[in-house]
């Protein structure tokens, strides 16, 4: 069962706060304007969780504004000033690993122990290796100054690290920024603003706007801020870039995919069986990197997909906080509903379905691991993103064709390859449409390496130092080169 202790001091940090937060402007909570919330449920059980601050347009202002005075003296901290204070935040999220993890696994119904052992590991890293580009940017980046107040919107499927991810550079290299946590997770970002405060970050260096997309848009259309991040679906970044265009803001978009997972006749087969379960099953399938389109060359593919079945029937579905599953809830009603449509249509147009007699939790949003196969690559199963624990499979004969498959895909954000030849890997490998191809793996992730996608599924780089580009931009030298010649 649930793991009671811990979620004892979840519950306290909740009844600590009432129930009831207020977005995290210029250094302390404060409830909107308008005096406005709206409710965030527990995926696991559908019960309400707290209520939320909503953001209108007198918060969202009121957070660029406090960003807006405190960015000048944050730049102008030398680089090993703003790297004490990342390490003091990577300190508190390791000290806090535990609450935060149970937050997370309560308000986005992921399983804790992937939390745990996962997303806030990740997250920790991530603030441990900006304080490093900090410490070092006035030499690795000394052409570059800061972009100045960056407004960050992120989404459900990884709150937490989707807050590293943005904040951590951010703040590193010398910005300010207001962050829009997504509406069905928005505690651990407001967690984290505690956390930070607690640990000395000053005031309107990190602004936490909580809302829905209209609060989101407010944040994308507002004039006083130099640079929008955003993490999401591919619909929305479409519509942030269009209104972003011509404004003088910076972008960059981390947006969907439908990444091929491709295993060959020689591969590992089971090896690429639990590749798979990390694949797709993890975080119940919502990653954007998930490998959902299988394709697997013809002679291995019966062999495969038995072992795949047998596999699927051992994965146990259950509550977040109980540490012996290996998938929990979907965040939320209407996400649940879109995979049962997605899935409808795909046995519409032909697909077969494979699905273990497991039983469910009752009361929240839950999906068993799904498998389609006879899948058709123009489906729309096999084209649009599930962003659920569903793989659509197909099969292929010759590496060129594994290829052409690969990349028949509007998106182009990661790919992974199966086969002990390592020549075969490495061929197909170079000639994926993707950010990321993994080789005998997948869904590895580190701070040290950059992030993204090719095609639809955005631009720009999260993590490294091609990531610390995205929160600078050039210094004009040439009038200071030539006072110093004269
Ligand atoms: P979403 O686009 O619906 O929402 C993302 C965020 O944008 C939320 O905070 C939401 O409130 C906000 N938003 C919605 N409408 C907006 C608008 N008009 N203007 C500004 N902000 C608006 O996406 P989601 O359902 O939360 O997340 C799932 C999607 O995110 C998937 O497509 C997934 O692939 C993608 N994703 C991508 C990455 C990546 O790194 N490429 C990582 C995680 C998730």
């Amino acid at each position: 069962g649930p793991a009671p202790e811990a979620d004892t001091e979840a519950r306290q940090w909740l009844a600590r706060h009432k129930g009831k937060f207020g977005h995290f402007i210029n250094g302390t909570f404060v409830e909107s304007v308008s005096g406005k919330t709206f409710d965030s449920f527990e995926p696991a059980t559908g019960a309400l969780l707290a209520k939320i601050a909503l953001g209108g347009r007198d918060d969202v202002n009121a957070a660029v504004a406090a960003a807006r005075k405190a960015q000048g003296p944050w730049a102008k901290l030398p680089g090993h000033a703003r790297a004490r204070h990342l390490y003091a935040l990577a300190r508190m999220v390791q000290r806090h690993a535990r609450l935060i993890a149970v937050v997370e696994a309560l308000d986005n119904g992921k399983p804790v122990r992937e939390t745990r052992d996962i997303d806030i590991p990740l997250a920790a890293r991530h603030f441990y290796h900006h304080a490093g580009w900090a410490q070092l940017q006035e030499t690795e980046f000394a052409d570059q100054v800061p972009v100045g107040v960056v407004g960050q919107v992120i989404p459900w499927n990884f709150p937490f690290l989707m807050l590293a991810w943005k904040v951590a550079p951010a703040l590193a290299l010398g910005n300010t920024v207001i962050l829009k946590p997504a509406e069905f997770t928005p505690l651990t970002a407001l967690l984290f603003a505690e956390l930070a405060s607690a640990a000395g970050l000053p005031p309107g260096v990190l602004n936490i706007v909580t809302g829905e997309g209209e609060t989101g848009a407010l944040i994308v259309e507002h004039e006083d801020i130099d640079k929008i991040a955003f993490t999401g679906s591919t619909e929305v970044g479409r519509l942030i870039r269009e209104k972003t265009a011509g404004s003088g803001k910076s972008l960059t978009l981390e947006l969907g995919g439908k990444s091929p997972f491709i295993v060959f006749d020689d591969a590992d087969i089971d090896g690429a069986v639990e590749g798979v379960v990390d694949a797709i099953w993890f975080n119940q399938g919502q990653v954007c990197c998930a490998g959902s389109r299988l394709l697997v060359q013809e002679g291995v593919a019966p062999l495969f997909h038995e072992r795949l079945a047998r596999r699927m029937g051992t994965l146990r579905v259950g509550h977040p906080l109980d540490k012996a599953i290996d998938m929990a809830a979907i965040v939320a009603p209407v996400q649940l509903q879109r995979i049962e449509g997605m899935v409808a249509k795909g046995l519409a147009e032909g697909a077969s379905l494979h699905q273990p007699k497991i039983e469910l939790p009752k009361g929240g949003s839950f999906y068993p691991p799904t498998l389609l196969t006879n899948v058709q690559p123009t489906s729309v199963v096999a084209s649009e993103e599930i962003f659920g624990p569903v793989a659509v499979s197909m099969t292929f004969r010759t590496p060129e064709e594994a290829i052409q498959l690969a990349n028949h895909t509007r998106y182009g954000l990661a790919a992974s390859v199966w086969s002990e030849t390592i020549g075969l890997a490495l061929h197909v490998a170079a000639k994926l449409a993707a950010g990321v191809v993994w080789v005998n793996a997948t869904n590895l992730f580190d701070a040290s390496s950059g992030f993204g996608g090719k095609r639809e599924s955005g631009f720009g780089r999260e993590g490294g130092k091609e990531g610390g580009y995205e929160y600078l931009k050039p210094k004009a030298w040439v009038g200071r080169k030539l006072r110093a010649e004269s």
